[in-house]
């Protein structure tokens, strides 16, 4: 892996360097490329862009490692926000919301009112009637090890009301291959991806080449189950694989769906809608877009220079 991953994604966690690079606005070059926009109705006007190339969207409001009751409860009344607005343009069936759950609470002491665990499932749960209501679904993005038990957990309570909501998993954790099997039942929504952050050797693949092996272990548990597998990845043979895997198993276009980050590769994701795939876009919008600019840049040092040309011009 490169030598500015490590550095890059401890940089993501930084509140000094947050403070200073926040300054940017959304409207610098490449802080653009990958968010759309800081408002409800931006990211709604990027949604419709995306729907009508026949793309389908799911929408991360920014935000994560709450530390603050009314910042996770302003994070869920824009979520609720968002959803009624997708309704009311009649996009809500193309378009579901991602949740981390760091940014609804989960990252609260003990001593706050029952503690993050308790606070995070009920603003999940929040946000997941909002989304029944509005005729969409939810995902849980998942974050750093730490938390995986925890919202593992979370996940199982809320499919006890609502089974539609999304599991995500990183292929570059050990146990991945065994929580995917665990999640290959009917009607489960699994997101597989390689997984964003930086994990000790106790727990994640550390190679490139392992992680890859993984995600292909990890496709052949998902596609040969009875859920429904969503390939998030913008590796070109991580994508080749999956759809050779699919037809393997006898799976029909629909029965599962690609999905990649807003910005990256989006001639590879209106290919892959035009030939019949599910195509889905994640798009995340808001004000607090540096640990996600962070982590995009960690995966593609190359595009360091774009971005400390921007900072500089402060355009
Ligand atoms: C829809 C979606 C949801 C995700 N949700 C989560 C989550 O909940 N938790 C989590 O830990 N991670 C999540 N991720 C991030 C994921 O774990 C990886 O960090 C990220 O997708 C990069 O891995 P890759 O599979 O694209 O392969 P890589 O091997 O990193 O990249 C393959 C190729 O993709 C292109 N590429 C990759 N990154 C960039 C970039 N930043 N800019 C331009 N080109 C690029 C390059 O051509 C590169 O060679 C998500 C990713 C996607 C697509």
């Amino acid at each position: 892996m490169s030598v500015l991953r490590e550095p890059l994604l401890l940089l993501s966690r930084s509140d000094q360097v947050k403070r200073l690079v926040s300054t940017m606005p959304v409207s610098a070059g490449i802080v653009k490329s990958y968010v759309p926009g800081e408002t409800t109705e931006a990211v709604v006007d990027a949604t419709q862009v995306l729907v009508d190339d026949g793309l389908k969207a799911t929408l991360d409001f920014l935000g994560e490692d709450t530390l603050d009751v009314d910042q996770a409860d302003a994070t869920v009344a824009a979520y609720v926000d968002l959803l009624r607005q997708l309704a009311a343009r009649g996009l809500a069936r193309h378009a579901e919301v991602s949740v981390k759950l760091s940014a609804v609470g989960q990252a609260l002491p003990d001593t706050v009112a029952g503690g993050g665990h308790k606070i995070a499932l009920e603003n999940a749960r929040t946000i997941c009637r909002a989304a029944r209501n509005a005729g969409t679904t939810v995902t849980l993005d998942m974050e750093d090890h730490t938390t995986t038990d925890s919202t593992m957990a979370i996940l199982r309570e809320l499919r006890k009301d609502f089974p539609e909501t999304g599991a995500v998993l990183q292929a570059y954790l050990y146990r991945t291959e065994a929580d995917c099997r665990a999640l290959a039942y009917e009607g489960s929504r699994v997101r597989l991806c390689k997984g964003a952050y930086n994990e000790p050797d106790d727990v994640a693949f550390q190679s490139r080449l392992d992680v890859d092996r993984s995600y292909v272990r990890c496709l052949k548990v998902l596609l040969s189950g009875q859920g429904y597998p969503m390939i998030a990845t913008h590796d070109p043979r991580m994508v080749e694989i999956g759809s050779s895997l699919a037809s393997r198993y006898g799976r029909v276009q629909g029965s599962y769906e690609f999905q990649m980050l807003y910005g990256i590769r989006p001639e590879e994701q209106k290919r892959l809608a035009s030939s019949g795939e599910t195509m889905r876009v994640y798009v995340p919008y808001g004000e607090e877009w540096y640990g996600y600019l962070m982590r995009r840049l960690a995966e593609r040092p190359q595009n360091l220079s774009f971005f400390v040309k921007s900072l500089v011009s402060k355009k």
